[in-house]
């Protein structure tokens, strides 16, 4: 019996939330996948990239344990025991997901898939016919004409995430999410870090009043930018890789990140054949995620929506629950919470003013400095909480950069979302003290009574 409700070609986190919702509303689904289920959010993204930082944090935290009181030396990064730490991480939550696929009764097989018919996908030489198709083959590491990736001087995340030697000098092309995440990584790890972009500005989609708090952050630590600049060349010999600038400029490093963005994973798989519109790569969907073939959607980095294992999820359970006829709501993209896990963080959810004011809102801002909050001051963080909201209005945007303020995002969704306005937060009580706090006191002082804020 090769004949599904659901057939879904890409195992990662868009294929697999689908096959998960799928299964769990009673529909059969097979789910095809050529490497390992949880794809690059779990193999070569998020996790890796989180476990990373997360031992740059305790080498930065040991690095100034006197600071705190604490006697400690830092001697070196032991990188073969880091990349143990990670793996484990990756390992148990990959046994943990093939445990979930296999509970829901999930038919699960490996192999490379290719689109055959309006409704079949071929995985080595049988062929899987589904009611509905879902295209989930997410996105890989793009690179620049003439920069060819060697994997070992020059390189994407991919290679980035298990280097089992600290480079001395890395520079990093692209100064987006992937790449200030990586230089924040390395500076923890003791390298010097140089990025090069090409935008006005670091984290680039992001508010303007968070890169440039990143910047100033970076700055302090010790990492190296040049912005508004054009990549032209690269050159590499046995001491290293020499990247020169348009503006003429050269650097030098022991290693080449290049971090210049993903594209989408849709050669050769039949996409096109099959008449489904795509654009750059990209294949092209409505707001039900819905190609222009009936029976055939796609979700995740392969749709040109925000490339992000979260969104991959919410498209795939979105998939999910049409086809079972739940018709659920289409995704409202602002909504999304967005962080870069670099010291310090940067995180957003909603509106940047910039683009509240093209919508034509009528804008008031306002920044809370996290200098007034205790927590902060005790973390010896710096940041701020900005609001974009409207003139008597909803809260249209959060912007925060600081430590830790990924995990404020929980809140600062619910605010933009739910269409609150300063006095719905000013009005509940936030625990002191806390880093959440901030969101309280921001609200006060965009409602007119600021507590711990001169207004
Ligand atoms: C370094 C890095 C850090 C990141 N950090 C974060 C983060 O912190 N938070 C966050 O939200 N997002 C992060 N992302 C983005 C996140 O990983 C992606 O948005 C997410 O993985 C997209 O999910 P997807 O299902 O669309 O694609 P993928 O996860 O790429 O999955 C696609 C799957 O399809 C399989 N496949 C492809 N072609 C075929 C074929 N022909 N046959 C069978 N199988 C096939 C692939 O092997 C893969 O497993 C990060 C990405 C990178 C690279």
């Amino acid at each position: 019996m090769n004949d599904f409700d659901l057939v879904i070609l890409g195992a990662g986190s868009g294929g697999y939330a689908a096959a998960l919702r799928g299964a769990q509303l009673g529909l059969s689904v097979e789910l095809i996948e050529k490497e390992k289920v949880g794809g690059t959010c779990l193999h070569k993204g998020c996790i890796p990239t989180k476990a990373l930082l997360h031992a740059g944090e305790i080498a930065d935290n040991t690095k100034h344990a006197a600071e705190f009181g604490v006697k400690a030396t830092f001697i070196s990064m032991d990188m073969l025991a880091v990349n143990a730490y990670k793996d484990g991480v990756i390992s148990k939550l990959h046994k943990g997901l093939q445990g979930l696929v296999k509970s829901r009764n999930i038919n699960f097989v490996e192999g490379h898939g290719k689109l055959v018919g309006k409704n079949q996908v071929e995985v080595n030489g049988t062929v899987y016919t589904g009611k509905n198709i879902i295209l989930a083959t997410g996105s890989y590491p793009k690179t620049l004409p003439g920069l060819e990736i060697d994997g070992k001087q020059i390189v994407t995340s991919e290679e980035a995430m298990s280097f089992d030697y600290v480079p001395k000098s890395v520079i990093v092309l692209g100064g987006g999410v992937i790449g200030c995440e990586f230089a924040s990584v390395w500076n923890s790890f003791g390298s010097e870090v140089t990025i090069i972009e090409g935008l006005p500005r670091l984290v680039a989609l992001e508010d303007e009043s968070s890169s440039k708090q990143l910047e100033r952050a970076f700055r302090k630590r010790g990492i190296n930018f040049e912005v508004g600049v054009k990549f032209a060349s690269a050159t590499k010999d046995k001491k290293g890789v020499t990247v020169t600038l348009e503006n003429g400029a050269k650097h030098t490093a022991d290693v080449l990140l290049v971090a210049v963005g993903r594209g989408p994973v849709s050669a050769n798989l039949g996409y096109e054949e099959q008449g489904i519109t795509m654009d750059r790569g990209y294949v092209m969907v409505d707001e039900k995620c819905r190609t222009n073939v009936p029976g055939i959607w796609a979700v995740g980095d392969l749709i040109p929506t925000l490339q992000l294992a979260h969104v991959g999820f919410a498209e795939g359970i979105l998939v999910a629950e049409e086809i079972a006829g739940l018709n659920p709501r289409a995704i409202n993209y602002d909504g999304v919470p967005r962080v870069t896990y670099s010291e310090p963080e940067v995180a957003s959810v909603g509106l940047t003013t910039a683009v509240a004011k093209e919508r034509g809102y009528d804008v008031v801002e306002l920044s809370y400095d996290l200098a007034g909050n205790g927590k902060a001051n005790i973390l010896k963080t710096a940041g701020s909480i900005k609001l974009v909201a409207q003139k008597n209005g909803p809260v249209l945007g959060v912007h925060m950069v600081g430590s830790r303020v990924g995990e404020l995002l929980a809140e600062g969704q619910l605010i933009y979302n739910w269409e609150a306005d300063a006095n719905d937060v000013a009005s509940l009580i936030h625990a002191h003290p806390t880093l959440s706090e901030a969101m309280g006191e921001a609200h006060l002082a965009l409602a007119g009574k600021p507590l711990h804020a001169h207004g």
